[in-house]
């Protein structure tokens, strides 16, 4: 090939060709990957497939470049096409949520997090969240994590009897805590959040009220959750989750908290922004805004109804009875399996699922009695209520079954068949 003949467009679309010559290991790493993904049923509740878009802007040039500080205000020159990437990210994520604010740079959820902590707490604070145990996240006030290590994390649990958030006890506790932050958001709650509720109890106490939206965030785009953005006075979200863009995180906040919230971020807490990822999140969020993205968040929810309905059929024990969102949490204890054993056994039958505390949970983390599904990467490969049937058949056969080899293996053949006629975005193996 000589130069005129050479094609810098096609050498950006993203084949994996260098890599196969530079580093045949990772390559075929990289492919057994995708094949999984390809392959199996993914209920990972955080998990999704992002666009071949969004793929592709995140393997760009954009990598190479540094840009400490804002569109306009950097360290470093020669930015004048990624100010540009930024402010769009900005605009649109403003845009998509209606956000009077945003920072597009956290590299992932729990950096975010702690920017928020930064801009407004001095350690020893008191913050109030969900308990890990009952769905809350790590870096809500977790003593393992550094939010309830440099914090006095205060938590509140769900209803013993229902399993739904008791406002009343999270009330009560913000009168007896005075904590400076109440959060709200989690990554294994089923239902829809009552935001006003939370906004009345932080202007009782005089907290400061943060919504962590990770998991849902997709369906607050699309219009099938309400919007924490209304009574929040912070918001986060990881990007990656049922929002389907790559990996990051972003804040949005009331015009007020604007300043402190990037001199958080940055100086704060991180150096450079990951432009590639900037400019995939642009790219998430303009898809984000289309009807289809509409279509597919309310998918996400009828599919995690239709999953719940079989599963309900078939006498599992799903928390608070059902699903208002993505994700089901489901007890296991009336099938006498634990939830690492059901897990390891829906893998080997091409299932994909974790193992997690249900509320209230008598046995230890690392092998609770429950697991946690959800449907957002299955509604991006075009599964729905049909389909969903057939997952939720499935999982009761292995969980029936969790040592009978012969039928998981029968099942991971049929898995893998019945996905080959859901190809998922952005994977062309
Ligand atoms: C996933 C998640 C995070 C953290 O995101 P990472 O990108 O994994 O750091 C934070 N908060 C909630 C509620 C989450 O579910």
């Amino acid at each position: 090939m000589n130069e005129a003949d050479f094609n810098v467009e096609e050498m950006m679309v993203a084949t994996m060709d260098a890599v196969k010559d530079t580093d045949p290991e990772i390559y075929e790493l990289i492919k057994q990957e995708e094949r999984r993904q390809r392959d199996k049923i993914r209920l990972i509740a955080s998990e999704n497939y992002v666009s071949a878009a969004v793929l592709q802007a995140t393997g760009s040039v954009l990598t190479n470049k540094y840009s400490e500080g804002y569109p306009g205000r950097r360290y470093y020159e020669g930015q004048q096409v990624i100010d540009q990437v930024e402010a769009l990210a900005v605009e649109r994520a403003m845009e998509l949520f209606g956000a009077e604010h945003v920072n597009v740079q956290p590299y992932s959820g729990s950096p975010a997090n702690l920017a928020v902590y930064l801009a407004f707490l001095s350690p020893g604070d008191v913050i109030l969240g969900m308990a890990l145990p009952h769905g809350g996240h790590l870096t809500h006030g977790a003593p393992v994590s550094i939010s309830g290590k440099y914090f006095r994390a205060q938590s509140y649990t769900l209803n013993r009897e229902t399993g739904l958030i008791d406002y009343q006890q999270i009330l009560e506790k913000a009168r007896q805590y005075r904590p400076k932050i109440i959060i709200a958001g989690h990554s294994a709650y089923p239902r829809i959040i009552d935001f006003e509720q939370f906004r009345r109890i932080a202007d009782e106490v005089g907290a400061l009220f943060m919504v962590d939206m990770a998991h849902f965030a997709g369906l607050v785009a699309g219009g099938a959750h309400p919007s924490p953005l209304p009574w929040a006075d912070v918001v986060t979200t990881t990007t990656h989750k049922s929002l389907r863009g790559p990996r990051g995180a972003i804040i949005m906040c009331r015009r007020e908290y604007a300043a402190a919230i990037d001199k958080a971020v940055f100086p704060g807490l991180q150096g450079g922004p990951h432009n590639n990822t900037t400019a995939a999140m642009a790219v998430a969020f303009k898809e984000a805004a289309t009807p289809e993205f509409a279509d597919y968040a309310r998918q996400i929810v009828n599919n995690s109804r239709a999953l719940a309905e079989v599963l309900a059929k078939r006498d599992f024990q799903l928390i608070t009875g059902g699903s208002d969102n993505h994700l089901l949490l489901i007890d296991l204890t009336n099938k006498e399996i634990t939830g690492k054993t059901a897990a390891k056994a829906l893998d080997r039958a091409g299932i994909v699922v974790n193992y997690n505390a249900v509320p209230f949970d008598t046995r230890k983390p690392g092998n609770p009695s429950g697991i946690r599904v959800g449907t957002a990467a299955l509604t991006s490969r075009g599964f729905k209520e049909r389909e969903m049937f057939q997952v939720g058949e499935w999982i009761n056969a292995v969980v029936a079954e969790p040592e009978n080899e012969r039928l998981i293996e029968e099942i991971a053949a049929d898995v893998a068949s019945f996905c080959r006629d859901f190809p998922p975005p952005g994977i062309d193996c």
